[in-house]
């Protein structure tokens, strides 16, 4: 294990590949949570892609056509080994929004499930669209209530042992509010045993620590691709095959298709007939670049890394009077605060005018989270790779700078 100094210097190094910070080398960006910046070799990947193989996948017998086909079906194998997988098991999707919503719409109107069943802290796109399915179809909706911004297991376990069965159980694994990693794995066992599926939603966890999707006994999970280095406008749901099989697509259109007869019409193997119309082939391949370059950065430093910047930052603004700090029990990377004499949105800009600093303010897509908090916005710090212990000073004396100043 490296000490805190070895891995700051480590990973100050590799900011190096990250051509946003030379090009604005004033900036101390702490919005990870939302998206995250592209080393070079991800944007060299894209350009390389588009000047050398473009071509449409899965239609054409010509060598551009065989190369692209080859390359975007590379990328679903490098995703697949990636989060522990099968390559069949892997769906490419716009993003996590995507993956989450084909699920419910595929999995409610399959008329198998009585009930949805998920917390209140959930992102939106981990919220609503179940919300709306029950709406729908008649599905009935269980929300699984919070304290503060944790999930007590009682009360998990009290929803699913009374909800109708089967159910559908979704959850993330890292809350982009409060950076909060609930007990997630003593959940999936809960729900299976109780004639549940288990949905992850891997948004804020898949950055975050290594993941291995068959040891993990989830049903699903998704992911977006530009919360890892990655391109935006690519996203997975990794399903395990059997389940992907029974469901139906979400989609329709070219190339999700077996035959089309006059009237019915049958649907190609899994994954494929869950990509209806021309994927984002670009994505894929810069998706998979940068689960390489993750990979190579060494996960368990980053995760190291990332917890060594929460503890820092933590323990820095806890010494700014009147600052308020909405930490769980333990907090990883994401750091949610506010002021009792400022606005959230008045310090985020005040962060970025004043100190080049990028913090993201508003109700973080998690209205339900913040109302339990009795708040309905806050200032969110989040870090990744390429965040060093200076960022921390600098969010550190922004936020003094930003009070010195409003007052
Ligand atoms: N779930 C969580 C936990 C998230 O943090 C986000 C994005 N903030 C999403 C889902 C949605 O991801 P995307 O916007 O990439 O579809």
């Amino acid at each position: 294990m490296s000490s805190v100094r070895e891995l700051d210097e480590y990973f100050e190094k590799l900011k190096t590949d990250f051509p946003i910070f030379s090009e604005r080398p004033d900036l101390v960006y702490l919005d990870n949570a939302a998206t995250t910046q592209k080393p070079l070799a991800v944007i060299e990947k894209l350009k390389n892609f588009y000047t050398e193989t473009n071509a449409n996948v899965h239609r054409a017998v010509y060598r551009l056509a065989e190369e692209s086909t080859m390359l975007y079906e590379d990328a679903r194998k490098t995703v697949a080994d990636f989060v522990g997988g099968k390559a069949t098991e892997v769906v490419f999707t716009k993003g996590t929004t995507e993956s989450l919503n084909m699920l419910a719409y595929s999995l409610g109107l399959s008329g198998k499930y009585k009930s949805f069943v998920g917390p209140l802290f959930e992102h939106h796109s981990n919220f609503v669209p179940w919300q709306r399915i029950a709406h729908i179809t008649g599905l009935k909706f269980y929300p699984v209530k919070i304290h503060g911004g944790e999930l007590s297991l009682e009360d998990v376990e009290a929803v699913v042992k009374s909800c109708e069965k089967p159910f559908i159980f979704s959850m993330t694994g890292l809350t982009n509010s409060l950076g909060y990693r609930p007990p997630f794995e003593a959940i999936v066992e809960l729900v299976h045993s109780a004639d549940g599926l288990f949905v992850l939603d891997g948004a804020q966890l898949i950055p975050h620590e290594a993941f291995d999707f068959k040891a993990s006994g989830v049903d699903f999970l998704a992911f977006s691709g530009h919360k890892i280095l990655g391109p935006t406008g690519i996203g997975v749901l990794v399903g395990k095959k059997e389940l992907l099989e029974q469901m139906n697509p979400f989609q329709y259109g070219g190339e999700m298709i077996d035959r089309v007869g006059e009237q019915e019409t049958t649907f190609a193997p899994v994954p494929h007939k869950f990509e209806a119309g021309t994927p984002n082939v670009a994505g894929a391949v810069g998706l998979a670049e940068a689960l390489r370059y993750v990979k190579n950065a060494g996960f368990e430093k980053i995760t190291q890394h990332i917890e060594n910047l929460t503890k820092n930052a933590i323990e820095k603004l806890t010494d700014i009077p009147g600052l308020i700090l909405y930490c769980q029990k333990k907090c990883h990377g994401i750091i949610s605060f506010s002021h009792e004499n400022i606005h959230p949105h008045d310090l985020a800009e005040l962060l970025s005018r004043l100190s080049g600093v990028a913090v993201r303010s508003g109700h973080h897509c998690s209205q339900q989270q913040l109302k339990a908090l009795g708040v309905s916005s806050l200032c969110r710090a989040s870090f990744y790779l390429y965040n060093t212990h200076s960022d921390i000073d600098k969010l550190f004396y922004g936020i003094k700078d930003a009070l010195r100043w409003f007052s």
